[in-house]
């Protein structure tokens, strides 16, 4: 039968392979908040909220070729999270730390199935189980693999990692032709564009700016600001500076704002910038005429087109 909520073992011989080990703690909380998010803040299975989240990884395995391929994360509760985990659950039951009865329960309510249900899924995960344990499998981290510094890593896993170059060696001020753009190159994680879409904006001098554009690239790659960038190209005249425009998707999320603020903090942009909402630069209001919420933070009213709730950080 098909069910909602199944139980996934990972392999013995893979206990040590996962995505969080293999992330700095910064680059985890990130992804797992946006999994959240993502989300919304339900349990991705059994849909309940007002709860703890979890981010479980979830993985494909290719038994032909002893693959482990990590498909996606998803936030789960407690209770779901228990039961994809049966083995280690169990564990817990005979130390006394958790009460398994409640989780079968779960397992039961979430799938509407029988107990005998449970119990013929139950031993089919576990044969399975016994059976990639025999095997040493290679982790294939898929998309994420963009995410690892080649020198990050706990070096216990053999891992696949997609050597690409997009060509994004290019360097700004050598650049003709408009504006140089970089994405995340991977989008689902982060929201789509609203109509309050906006950007920091940050002017740097024509002998800084390529070198800062190579640090925005790498942080977009990692997912640690929104979903696209672009700098301005060529020498800028004598006085002027180039820009570089990272985008957010909504102002009104004050937080996702200042979390990209501070992770262009962290690569070097300390004093002041500006934000700005697309639909200001659309209706054409460029240069001082930007309306700055000195007090920084987005006022509860939020009107689309008046131009308000910009800041300045
Ligand atoms: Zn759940």
């Amino acid at each position: 039968m098909d069910l909602r909520l199944t139980i996934e073992l990972v392999p013995s011989t893979a206990w040590n392979h996962n995505l969080r080990d293999l992330l700095t703690r910064d680059q985890w909380d990130t992804l797992r908040r946006l999994t959240y998010k993502h989300y919304r803040y339900r349990c991705g299975i059994c849909q309940v909220s007002d709860t703890t989240l979890y981010c479980h990884e979830i993985w494909q395995y290719d038994d032909d070729h002893h693959i482990q391929k990590l498909a996606g994360l998803i936030a789960l509760c407690k209770w779901c999270h228990h039961c994809k985990h049966m083995g280690y659950a169990g564990i817990l039951a005979l130390d006394g730390e958790l009460d398994l009865t409640l989780v079968v329960q779960h397992f039961l309510q979430v799938n509407g199935c029988s107990r005998e249900d449970y119990q013929a899924h139950r031993a089919q995960a576990f044969q399975t189980h016994r059976e990639r344990s025999q095997h040493e499998w290679t982790l294939d981290i898929g998309k994420y693999a963009r995410l690892i510094h080649p020198e990050q890593g706990n070096g216990r896993a053999h891992l696949l990692l997609d050597e690409e170059n997009d060509g994004d060696d290019i360097r700004p001020t050598q650049a003709t032709g408009g504006w140089l753009y970089a994405d995340c190159g991977d989008a689902w994680w982060y929201p789509p564009d609203t109509p309050r879409s906006g950007k920091w904006l940050v002017f740097l001098d024509n002998d800084a700016i390529d070198d800062y554009w190579r640090l925005i690239q790498l942080s977009l790659s990692m997912w640690r600001l929104g979903r696209v960038a672009k700098v301005s190209t060529g020498l800028a005249p004598a006085g002027k500076q180039g820009v570089i425009c990272v985008y957010t998707y909504d102002y009104a999320d004050y937080e996702d704002v200042m979390r990209v603020r501070r992770e262009l903090s962290s690569i070097g942009t300390r004093r002041r910038i500006p934000y700005k909402s697309n639909a200001q630069t659309r209706a054409g209001h460029y240069g001082q005429q930007w309306a700055y919420n000195e007090s920084g933070k987005a006022p509860a009213h939020v009107h689309l087109g008046s131009f308000e709730p910009i800041y300045r950080m």
